[in-house]
């Protein structure tokens, strides 16, 4: 076997019903990291609204901060194609990863 061969083999896309099992899985992680945003957000306000003085100190903006790139950095990790690891970013994705072309919804 000649060393092109192994690297096509590498290449190969993985098994399909894994594939959109895993999708399915990041898909649902997805909506649940977009729920705790929104609640985030929405706590975030009242607090500002109700109790604006407890937003005031340097360490409340470090902690929403930090909150806010721990979040970003589990979104940037999660939503990502199972096949080939392509960042969906904000794309809506509509059955077909648009980076290697597999099927990821029926
Ligand atoms: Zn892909």
């Amino acid at each position: 076997m000649s060393l092109f061969d192994e690297l096509r083999i590498d290449r190969t896309p993985g098994e399909p019903v894994a594939i959109k099992a895993e999708y399915r899985v990041r898909a649902r992680r997805q909506a649940w990291l977009y729920a705790v945003l929104i609640a985030l957000l929405a706590s975030g306000g009242i607090l500002n609204h109700y109790r604006p003085e407890f937003l005031k100190p340097i360490w409340a903006r470090v902690v929403a901060i930090a909150i806010m790139l721990v979040w970003f950095g589990l979104q940037l990790r999660n939503w990502r194609c199972p096949g080939c690891n392509m960042y969906f970013g904000k794309r809506r994705i509509k059955s077909q990863c648009p980076g290697c072309r597999v099927q990821l919804e029926d």
